[in-house]
């Protein structure tokens, strides 16, 4: 599923453009196709379709897992889920084989929106305030302080897992990233939050942004999902290296089983209590 590292640098890569397609900024959608109707969320598919129409690429940026793209008259937004991507593709040809939703835009491109499984979702609002308003905040936020950090960690008896996986805590880590930030941290999956000190927290802090930094660098991790275009899977910690020695004191990764979602840990570096 793809965190915030690889939502992160699709952001980029179509606000930016690269060696193989330009920039979206700027171009203007000239149509709209809805194959799958569940793919949009807000409003119904045909007045997506009516609105979308004729509004012009103003921006394109990321918000927790969101893709968010800035149009004249409302906001864009798209949640990849599982296992989502966004192409853009030269008018006309076929680059993804399961496009539940497409943009036709001038300068012949078009933006589609592969998904699989299905799962992934598209609003069109003039606000998407209220959509965000459960969100925790951005990792990188420069007033999400260690200090502030710590005292919302003192806040929670939840297990630190868990609640790193929860958007309203923090927004944008997923299980990749959190198993990664967690070893950095030595600090083991099922601690309590209000168990954590001052200087573990600050430590916590430090290891998020460092792995999540470092995924943003390699374009993320391209692992069991559509999205191939990052290379950080090839530097992961312990993350599916179960059984792999941890990069710190050569233990046996361990995998165990947290809120039914596969954890990967040092065992030595990790402790409980
Ligand atoms: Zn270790």
């Amino acid at each position: 599923m793809p965190e915030l590292p690889e939502v992160e640098t699709i952001a980029r890569n179509l606000r930016e453009g690269n060696s193989q397609v330009p920039s979206v900024m700027g171009m203007r959608v000239t149509g709209a196709e809805v194959f799958w109707t569940r793919t949009i969320a807000q409003p119904d598919s045909k007045a997506f379709v009516t609105l979308v129409r004729g509004q012009e690429i103003r921006g394109v940026s990321r918000r927790a897992k969101y893709l968010v793209f800035e149009l004249s008259e409302d906001y864009m937004l798209v949640h990849l889920r599982m296992s989502g991507d966004l192409i853009l593709c030269p008018a006309g040809e076929s680059c993804a084989n399961h496009v539940r939703m497409r943009l036709q835009l001038d300068r012949d491109w078009q933006l589609d929106f592969n998904n699989p499984r299905k799962f992934g979702r598209v609003w069109l609002l003039e606000d998407p305030a209220d959509l965000f308003s459960s969100l925790g905040p951005e990792p990188f936020d420069p007033t999400l302080t260690p200090e502030g950090f710590f005292a919302s960690l003192s806040r929670r008896k939840r297990q630190i897992k868990p609640l790193l996986l929860d958007q309203g805590f923090i927004a944008g880590m997923g299980n990749i990233y959190t198993d990664e930030a967690l070893n950095l941290a030595k600090i083991h999956p099922l601690t309590r939050a209000d168990e954590l000190d001052q200087e573990q927290a600050d430590l916590l802090l430090e290891s998020i942004r460092r792995v999540l930094n470092d995924g943003i660098r390699r374009n993320g991790a391209s692992i069991d999902w559509v999205y191939q275009g990052g290379d950080f899977q090839n530097y992961f910690r312990v993350y599916q290296r179960t059984g792999e020695p941890c990069p710190d004191c050569g233990t046996p990764v361990e995998r165990i089983v947290v809120g039914q979602r596969g954890t990967h840990l040092c065992p030595q570096c990790q402790t409980l209590g």
